[in-house]
């Protein structure tokens, strides 16, 4: 169907397809549609309390949104408008509903969302739990022992895979279009276009781009942005180890010119990753990746390189470290970013996944807590674009010092960060970590 059939008289029969998007590859014991009414009483009670009121009175019920991206951000936002009551499909190009790249941490801003979404209990379950961050020399010694402070909802290490499953396991198996190639959209006056590159056009109220760093929605909206090359490599993997790091403490070890981090995602598994400062598109050795990390990591303390060896070379994976500078803004009419299509961030602080879910929840609430649902767009819109702004510019320089490689100035960082008070840092995280979106 092209775009020009994409009127109003052919509607509902356009919803009538877009319903029958059934995944082929997402199993289906994942996918449990639940009552709206669940999650209606799980608002009522929490900070969305006053506004919930006024949503059921709304025609939010009425909406139906279209997401392009089925990665944690595009997911969960689905599951959150879903909570509130509101219709929303995620097509995804992937024709498996797969969250590849180890684990991640979720910091309580982050587990604060889960919880209010229904599903911290069987995140917390496949998690490892974090409650000490060590910052190592390579030789093991601990420079600096952050505690991760007492917050009413855990700080976790998950598997992202059993993230998106939890996720997905919160949403009807309709509202999941695999192999759903997004190419462009044009906004008409009470609708938005969605045109796939197989030919299929879909038509939403709204549409929210959920499709990563390198957003097409984004492109189409704001103009092309190339994301900024950082200087470094990420490799990241998942090895089993038994009794090799104290429970509840995950740690960063500093090198020059290179890191390596340790996270405990439950039990005897953990996820490790590493970076070296390398031109973009670095090209793995021809011993292969696996090879090339234990020659680069040789000597460093225990179990850096027992990690290395323990993952399977095929499972390594690498990504240049890129982000973009924060953006003027995020959408247009109809049309609105999330995660990290909007805010994509340098891995340094673990909060990329968590900002787009925290993402997810603001903007779900804010249907609920606006008059129009266009002024919904803007309220999400201004009350994240400040905070993600902070995360991306700390980000990045974290990256920065991290990445020093330079023999005096990373000696006087060790130093540094031997005598510094860890509750410097302290307070800092608890900052980030208190958000409640
Ligand atoms: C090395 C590394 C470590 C990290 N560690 C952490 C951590 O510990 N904690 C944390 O919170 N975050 C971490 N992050 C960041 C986190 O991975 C991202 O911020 C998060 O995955 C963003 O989610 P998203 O849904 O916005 O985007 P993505 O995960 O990129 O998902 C986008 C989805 O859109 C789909 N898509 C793209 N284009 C199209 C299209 N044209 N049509 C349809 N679908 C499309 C993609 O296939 C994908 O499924 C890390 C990142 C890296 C690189």
């Amino acid at each position: 169907m092209n775009e020009s059939n994409v009127t109003k008289t052919g509607r509902r029969r356009l919803l009538k397809h877009m319903n029958s998007c059934i995944p082929t590859s997402v199993t289906a014991e994942l996918l449990h549609p639940f009552p709206p009414s669940r999650f209606a009483h799980e608002f009522t009670s929490g900070p969305g309390a006053g506004a919930q009121a006024r949503s059921l009175d709304s025609n939010v019920h009425t909406l139906n949104i279209g997401i392009i991206g089925g990665g944690i951000g595009g997911v969960a936002a689905a599951v959150a408008l879903h909570r509130m009551g509101i219709d929303a499909t995620v097509y995804e190009r992937a024709n498996q509903l797969r969250e590849v790249g180890a684990g991640l941490m979720l910091w309580p801003n982050a587990t604060r969302v889960l919880k209010e979404l229904g599903l911290l209990e069987r995140v917390t379950a496949v998690s490892g739990p974090n409650q000490h961050f060590l910052v190592r020399s390579r030789s093991g010694t601990i420079l600096m022992d952050i505690g991760l402070g007492h917050f009413e909802v855990p700080a976790l290490c998950t598997r992202r895979s059993d993230l998106l499953d939890a996720l997905i396991s919160a949403l009807p198996a309709d509202r999941v279009c695999l192999g759903h190639d997004f190419a462009s959209f044009e906004q008409q006056k009470t609708s938005v276009g969605i045109h796939f590159s197989h030919g299929v056009s879909k038509e939403h109220d709204f549409l929210i781009g959920a499709d990563g760093i390198r957003s097409r929605v984004r492109s189409q909206l704001l103009g092309v942005h190339e994301p900024r090359y950082r200087g470094y490599t990420v490799w990241r993997g998942l090895a089993r180890l038994t009794g090799v790091v104290s429970k509840g403490s995950n740690s960063e070890t500093w090198g020059r010119g290179k890191r390596f981090g340790i996270l405990s995602t439950g039990g005897d598994r953990f996820t490790w990753y590493a970076t070296a400062n390398t031109d973009a598109g670095h090209v793995d050795s021809r011993e292969g990746r696996q090879h090339e990390l234990l020659q680069m990591f040789a000597g460093w303390h225990e179990p850096v390189e027992s990690l290395i060896a323990g993952t399977p070379e095929g499972s390594i994976m690498k990504n240049g470290a890129y982000d973009l500078p924060p953006l003027k803004r995020w959408g247009d009419g109809r049309v609105m970013l999330l995660g990290d299509a909007a805010h994509p961030c340098t891995p340094n602080l673990g909060l990329g996944g968590c900002m787009a879910l925290e993402d997810a929840l603001v903007l779900a609430k804010s249907f609920a807590q606006e008059s129009s649902p266009e002024l919904a767009l803007r309220r999400y819109e201004s009350l994240r674009r400040e905070r993600t702004r902070h995360v991306q510019q700390r980000s990045r320089i974290m990256g920065d010092i991290g990445q020093w490689e330079n023999l005096l100035v990373t000696a006087g960082r060790q130093m540094a960060t031997r005598m510094l008070p860890a509750k410097l840092f302290e307070h800092n995280l608890k900052r980030i970590y208190s958000y409640a979106a």
